[in-house]
């Protein structure tokens, strides 16, 4: 057993939905890595306490990543270009991958995630067979070099292991995709079975998006992930260039594709759902999907923005990505809900600070099927984080506003301490088994090269 003490922390109140920071809070945590009590008005520390930083929250849930992506990062702001040349330099990125190398990237852009008080991470993974597309001798070489590194980096992944058969419409895979696709919806999932769960990873499917799957096999990918109750995800309507190849192929939206095979549901999460129609909207809601919305890479892509705040309205949840990574901060990502709904409608207050935290945190594990997790509260998994409320960033207020502070002017480094399942990840600021996590990133990226 172990005792941690937080100055602050972000709870629930006793049997209630509002949330108030609570001062002097004791958290114990059992052998198993739960919280087995929350004691706030604890007093001063006690004898033997992890004595943590600022303001405890739940830790952060990562829903969308792509790790590699972290590689483009400042090369890709060079110059002008759309999504699809955007895309161009990603599949570059993508061939030089090998599961080495992608073991050293992964470990230290999770590395950079934990600092950032994100302590789960839903990694959709798409790169996995050699370059031209024959197999590892290990099937999943990628796979289990991102499942690896986030014990190293040590946080929790659930593995979205995605279905990519397809270029576009009826089109085969180009040169770059080879080593994407299993060549069929039975191979794929012949493949991911063979993928084992662990404490610290849970294994989830991912459709890339209707361009990369065949209408013909969206079912079977649904019927894996409905077999297993895993999480299904998958990219919907980024691009209004998607919707209109799936109209001109189909007759039909993306959304209305993937309801008609039944990929829709609450274990399901809608990446992006940018370009949506009324009809697409209803769908999505009638199913209670989850939406995932990745703020800072539809911004730097120029997708546009979501209706999440209507969705969210109606009943859907919503969780938060980095995806590209762009920028790894979740703070940036809840707070771009808001501030982009005010530039799209020049009013204020769509969000408070606490449903985009609860977006963040709990909405946002529970998308990756780690639903103990993302809560500040007896029996949860023992994940947190805390941010410092005495920054220039975020020092001026009293701490009862510091879930406001959090969310609205703190970023990731302003992130102390993070603990998953109840082991240090983070300490003051330090992740302590990637100490150089810029040196880290510096090295793996630059072996790409
Ligand atoms: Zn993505």
């Amino acid at each position: 057993m172990k005792t941690f003490w937080a100055p602050h922390a972000w709870l629930r109140r006793e049997g209630g939905s509002l949330t108030a920071v609570e001062n002097d809070v004791r958290i114990d945590v059992d052998a198993a890595g739960r919280i087995s009590a929350i004691t706030p008005d604890s007093g001063p520390a006690p004898q033997g306490a992890t004595v943590l930083t600022g303001l405890a929250l739940p830790g952060m849930a990562n829903a969308h990543s792509h790790a590699f992506h972290r590689a483009l990062r400042g090369a890709v702001q060079v110059g002008s270009g759309t999504f699809w040349t955007w895309r161009d330099t990603m599949y570059r990125a993508a061939d030089a991958l090998d599961p080495d190398n992608y073991l050293a990237l992964a470990t230290a852009v999770y590395a950079e995630m934990a600092l950032a008080g994100v302590t789960a991470v839903g990694e959709f993974h798409y790169v996995h067979h050699q370059p031209g597309g024959a197999p590892y001798t290990e099937p999943n070489a990628m796979g289990e070099a991102l499942i690896e590194a986030a014990a190293r980096a040590g946080i929790r992944i659930t593995l979205l292991d995605a279905c990519y058969l397809s270029s576009g419409f009826g089109e085969a895979p180009n040169r770059h995709q080879t080593r994407f696709s299993d060549g069929s919806a039975e191979a794929w999932a012949a493949r991911v079975s063979l993928l084992k769960e662990r404490d610290h990873a849970k294994i989830g499917a991912a459709i890339h998006s209707v361009r990369a799957v065949p209408e013909q096999e969206l079912g079977a990918v649904a019927a894996w992930a409905k077999e297993r109750q895993a999480p299904l995800h998958v990219h919907l309507s980024e691009q209004v260039a998607e919707n209109d190849a799936c109209l001109a192929a189909h007759g039909v939206t993306p959304t209305q594709l993937l309801a008609r095979h039944g990929v829709l549901g609450p274990r399901t999460s809608a990446v992006h759902a940018t370009h949506l129609s009324e009809e697409d909207l209803q769908l999505l809601t009638d199913t209670s999907t989850v939406i995932c919305m990745c703020p800072t890479t539809e911004r730097d892509l120029a997708d546009g923005i979501g209706p999440a705040r209507r969705l969210a309205s109606s009943g859907c949840p919503v969780s938060l990505g980095s995806d590209s990574h762009a920028v790894i901060d979740l703070f940036e990502e809840a707070r771009a809900l808001e501030l982009n709904e005010r530039l799209a409608t020049q009013r204020r207050g769509h969000w408070t600070a606490a449903a985009l935290l609860r977006a963040a945190t709990e909405d946002g594990h529970a998308s990756l099927g780690w639903s103990e997790s993302g809560r500040l509260e007896r029996g949860a998994l023992a994940d947190f984080c805390t941010v410092a409320l005495d920054t220039p960033r975020t020092a001026g207020q009293p701490p009862q506003l510091g879930a406001e502070a959090a969310v609205f002017a703190a970023s990731a480094a302003d992130v102390r301490d993070v603990v998953v399942g109840g082991r240090v990840v983070v300490r003051d600021g330090t992740h302590l088994s990637v100490p150089e996590t810029g040196r880290a990133l510096n090295e793996a990226i630059g072996a790409l090269r």
